[in-house]
Formats: C-alpha cells, sequence, structure tokens
C-alpha cells in the first residue's frame, strides 16, 4: 500500500529525490521514535555521502507537511515519527529513556475534566516516570528501612 505521503510529496510539487524517500522510509520502517541523528546514521548506511543538513531539511519538510511528526520529549530529546491517524500520547521513562504510546482511551476522564475544570483542549501529554521494567523505585527505598542505616548511606570514594 502506498502512503499517502508519496502523493502529498508529489502533489505538492516536491520532487521524490532519492534522499527525500529515504528519510521517509527510514522512518516508516521504523516503530520507534528516531532523533534526527539515528534518522542521518540510517539514512547514511545506504547512502555514505549524503550531507547531513539534506536529511535535517528534509525532516523538516516532513513535519511541515504534517506527514512527519515532531515530538519534545524533554528539553534535549527530539523524536520524529510517521504522522498516525489516531493522537496519540507520550509515556518517557526517565531511567532508561524508553517511550510508549498511550491512546486518549487510556486518559479516562482527564480530557473531559481539563475542558470542563479548566477550559484547557488537550491536544497532546507527554508523562515522565519509571516504565515497568524499570520498576517505581520502591525496591530499594521501602518507607520504614532506614533504620538500618542502608540505602541512605552516600557513597564514598576511597
Ligand atoms: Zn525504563
Ligand atoms: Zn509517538
Amino acid at each position: 500500500m502506498t502512503h499517502h505521503a508519496t502523493r502529498t510529496l508529489q502533489e505538492l510539487g516536491y520532487r521524490l529525490t532519492p534522499q527525500r524517500t529515504l528519510v521517509w522510509d527510514v522512518l516508516r520502517r521504523s516503530d520507534l521514535h528516531m532523533s534526527a541523528e539515528e534518522v542521518s546514521a540510517r539514512v547514511q548506511e545506504q547512502f555514505p555521502h549524503i550531507n547531513i543538513s539534506t536529511i535535517y531539511r528534509t525532516l523538516e519538510l516532513l513535519v511541515g507537511l504534517g506527514l512527519v511528526r515532531e515530538t519534545h520529549l524533554g528539553p534535549t530529546r527530539r523524536f520524529f515519527e510517521v504522522e498516525e491517524e489516531v493522537p496519540h500520547h507520550h509515556l518517557v521513562c526517565e531511567a532508561c529513556g524508553k517511550v510508549a504510546h498511550v491512546h486518549d482511551e487510556d486518559l479516562g476522564t482527564l480530557e473531559g475534566v481539563l475542558l470542563a475544570e479548566h477550559g484547557f483542549l488537550l491536544r497532546e501529554l507527554t508523562v515522565f516516570g519509571r516504565c515497568r521494567a524499570c520498576g517505581d523505585g520502591t525496591d530499594d527505598a521501602t518507607p520504614g528501612a532506614t533504620e538500618g542505616g542502608e540505602g541512605c548511606t552516600s557513597p564514598t570514594v576511597s
């Protein structure tokens, strides 16, 4: 199935240069959230001499056309992914950096509460925390376990 992007690009008069096709293909094949650097590295595996700024410009073009979504996950992390039909939100693990998706139905009443009580129209959420694999941090910080003096000692460097 040809993605609508191919048509959109052509309809808008953008030539489907190999670089543009390649950037698009890299994003489409990945179901991950990729940084501009990761996209570049992947493209360069096939086009070793491609100019990085060409890749960055292509990413911006695709974002501008609404084909690729750019998400800021924290101040220094910027990710690109193919825009989906269904809006989604991001869960970002602060321990391992993993990014997961949640959809509107997972938000429960949050959307309605924000609108009713704050007049705020929710578009996109980014939630920071810890993924299941990383745990909630309670394993080594059990309340009341401080008597033994363990866990609260500052690391001493010898
Ligand atoms: Zn994690
Ligand atoms: Zn996403």
